[in-house]
């Protein structure tokens, strides 16, 4: 069965795709030939990957699924949350926004955070949502080089290392996304 996953980060391409397996095909959007930077302009992380999906199916008719993601910092009210890609600005920049992060929690003793992923499913015109949370610590300086996004600040509760000192194996057992496409497989193999 091919499904498109509708994003065209690589790095979560490669994490969905193991965790799903044959006999589903994952294909992004550059496999379906829409090269569009599809507009987040949702205020919640279910609105906006609704949105992906709803372009996707819209436009290319196929049954896909998208998913969004977000950080959410106890001690910052849950920022930066939905704005988590752009919390340093529209450029995007993963450096950036931990250098932001950790200078906004730099006078917080409580680091607790989470990492919510929400993933829509639009499969035969029906849209189905699944969530994924893990909770943790932002630690004071980055460390470990694997992964993407805010991996080098972020301890999963019940570990002493980074996302990004886990290998993406290691990663997949306790991620958010990993949580998230737990229940879409769930859901899939119980059509
Ligand atoms: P997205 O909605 O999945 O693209 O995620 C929005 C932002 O959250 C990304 O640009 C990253 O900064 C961050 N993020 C999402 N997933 C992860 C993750 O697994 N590790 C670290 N950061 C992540």
């Amino acid at each position: 069965m091919k499904l498109c996953f509708a994003t065209n980060n690589a790095h979560k391409a490669e994490e969905v795709a193991a965790l799903l397996g044959p006999p589903l095909q994952i294909q992004t959007l550059t496999q379906i030939g829409c090269h569009v930077d599809i507009p987040e302009t949702g205020d919640t992380l279910e609105a906006n990957s609704l949105l992906k999906a709803q372009y996707v199916f819209e436009h290319y008719g196929v049954d896909c699924f998208a998913d969004d993601t977000g950080l959410e910092v106890a001690a910052l009210d849950g920022a930066p949350g939905v704005v988590s890609a752009r919390y340093a600005g529209e450029h995007k920049n993963s450096q950036d926004n931990i250098d932001l992060l950790l200078g906004n929690l730099r006078h917080h003793t409580n680091r607790s955070a989470q990492f919510k992923a929400v993933i829509t499913l639009i499969l035969n015109g029906v849209v189905h949502q699944f969530e994924g949370i893990v909770r943790g610590q932002i630690i004071e300086k980055q460390r470990g080089s694997m992964g993407f996004g805010y991996d080098s600040v972020f301890v999963p509760d019940g570990y002493n290392t980074t996302f990004a000192e886990m290998t993406l194996d290691q990663k997949s057992t306790v991620s958010h996304r990993a949580r998230a496409v737990e229940k879409l497989v769930v859901f899939l193999q119980n059509m």
